[in-house]
């Protein structure tokens, strides 16, 4: 029997259970669709994506086969292909935003749609507490998806052959960018995979906080496109603990582990509550009294708010298309807390701009800052950007590499150099509002008021 395996978020030959139940059917047809859907992705994401399926291509021709690339509507485009290539199955890895459901729904209700497990360790509706209910609170979710262990979870390798018919017609790869800071494709997500493992991990735990430091493994892109496997990552992080030569090597490894999870906690939270993408997840928040002034949210987009470690979180955002985890957190939260602006808008800018931009983890990071999401950060917590910066980039040399005006500026002025009445060409005099918690404290407050009365 042959069969198409549809590719959307797996662009890797390791590790795939989707291509491995297509080969165990018969000869297999490899197919992207260049879905309209993902045109309002940006440039750089695009370039990504392309550069990746044409890696996927040479990988797949060493192995006898090649990929086939179709645009369109994803069931128009596979009936056809369908009736074209004599096939007889569709495999696809499940993939479990709304979009991609929905999607899937329409595709099945026509077309021999098989949906194979594989985007995350532990099937969504695997991870249940004790009536059924999904987890809403990380650490329980967490004890409950280790404790279900990973014996069984034997990766996959990537196939020797791959027999496909020949001369099925497709369009042209798309034409690419290369984005020297993320090369994309399957080979360069194990080389990172492997030198993160090396030494990185062991020290993770310590260094993750710390923007001046490359403390983490920056996969999040390859993540994001499956040119490496949650379940890879998994399984890598597994076999650093038990490598692990002191208790120390032990917790770092333990802390990567754990991040891992909290990506698969974010998928099951979009899964189970799909509602979270629109609004809150607690409906008591989901009036906040927001100010949306729109040139102070343009300040922020573009990295000229005059808070130090928010523009260079900021800039970085713009520059290569990827930032830190805690500027991520420092930069959502000033947009939120100190200018009042909606989480959803500045949640809509990082989707629009990270090249990792994932509907789960975005939305989950943008709750949890909010403050309105599951396992949030009680929205009182106010992050204080100039603490957080002297903190976490002690010397100033996060800011200095994406804010040059502030370059000469020494590690005690650089946090907050109006405070000292220190003034730089080119770089804002002043914060564009002063910070005010009161007033932020009473817009929540109001917005829990209304859904008592
Ligand atoms: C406001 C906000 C928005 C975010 N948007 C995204 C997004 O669109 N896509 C995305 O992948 N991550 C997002 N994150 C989570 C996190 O910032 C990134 O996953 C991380 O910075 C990626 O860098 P890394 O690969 O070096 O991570 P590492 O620290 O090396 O962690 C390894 C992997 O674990 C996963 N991970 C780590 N932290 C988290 C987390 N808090 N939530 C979910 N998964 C996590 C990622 O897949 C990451 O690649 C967001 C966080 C915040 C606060």
């Amino acid at each position: 029997m042959t069969s198409i395996w549809w590719i959307r978020r797996d662009l890797r030959l390791t590790d795939n259970p989707a291509l491995h139940a297509a080969l165990a059917a018969g000869p297999v047809i490899p197919a992207f669709i260049l879905d309209p859907a993902f045109s309002r992705a940006s440039p750089r994401c695009k370039d990504f994506l392309y550069e990746g399926l044409h890696a996927l291509d040479r990988d797949l021709r060493t192995r006898g086969s090649y990929l086939v690339i179709r645009s369109g509507k994803p069931g128009a485009v596979l009936a056809q292909l369908l009736t074209e290539a004599k096939a007889d199955a569709i495999f696809t890895e499940e993939d479990f935003t709304p979009y991609a459901r929905t999607r899937d729904q329409e595709v099945a209700r026509n077309l021999p749609l098989q949906l194979i497990h594989g985007q995350t360790v532990h099937h969504p509706n695997t991870v249940l507490k004790k009536d059924g209910r999904p987890y809403t609170v990380f650490t329980s979710y967490a004890m409950a998806w280790k404790a279900k262990g990973l014996r069984g979870m034997n990766l996959l390798p990537a196939p020797q052959k791959i027999i496909t018919p020949p001369g099925i017609p497709g369009g042209m790869l798309p034409k690419y960018r290369v984005n020297p800071l993320f090369p994309a494709g399957e080979a360069e997500a194990l080389v990172r995979l492997e030198e993160f493992l090396h030494r990185r991990i062991y020290t993770y735990a310590e260094h993750r906080d710390r923007m001046d430091l490359d403390g983490t493994s920056a996969l999040s892109p390859y993540l994001r496109f499956g040119m490496l496997g949650l379940r890879q990552a998994v399984s890598a992080a597994r076999q650093a603990f038990f490598e692990a030569r002191n208790e120390f090597h032990t917790r770092n490894a333990e802390a990567w582990l754990n991040e891992l999870i909290w990506r698969e906690f974010y998928i099951q939270i979009l899964y189970h509550f799909p509602h979270v993408r629109k609004t809150a997840f607690h409906p008591s928040l989901a009036n906040i009294p927001w100010r949306n002034d729109e040139s102070e949210f343009e300040a922020w987009k573009e990295g000229r708010t005059g808070v130090p470690i928010v523009d260079a979180g900021m800039r970085q955002l713009r520059e290569i298309g990827w930032m830190h985890n805690r500027a991520r957190m420092i930069t959502a939260s000033y947009l939120v807390k100190d200018l009042l602006i909606d989480w959803r808008w500045g949640e809509a800018w990082f989707m629009e701009n990270l090249l990792d931009g994932d509907p789960a983890a975005n939305n989950g990071g943008w709750q949890w800052t909010a403050g309105t999401g599951t396992d949030a950060a009680p929205y009182f917590r106010i992050f204080n950007p100039v603490l957080q910066s002297t903190k976490f980039d002690p010397n100033g040399e996060y800011i200095r590499k994406w804010v040059p005006e502030l370059r000469e500026l020494d590690a005690k002025d650089i946090h907050a150099p109006w405070e000292k009445g220190i003034r730089v060409k080119g770089y804002p005099e002043k914060p564009i509002v002063e910070r005010n918690k009161d007033r932020t404290l009473r817009a929540y407050q109001l917005a829990k008021e209304e859904i008592r009365t």
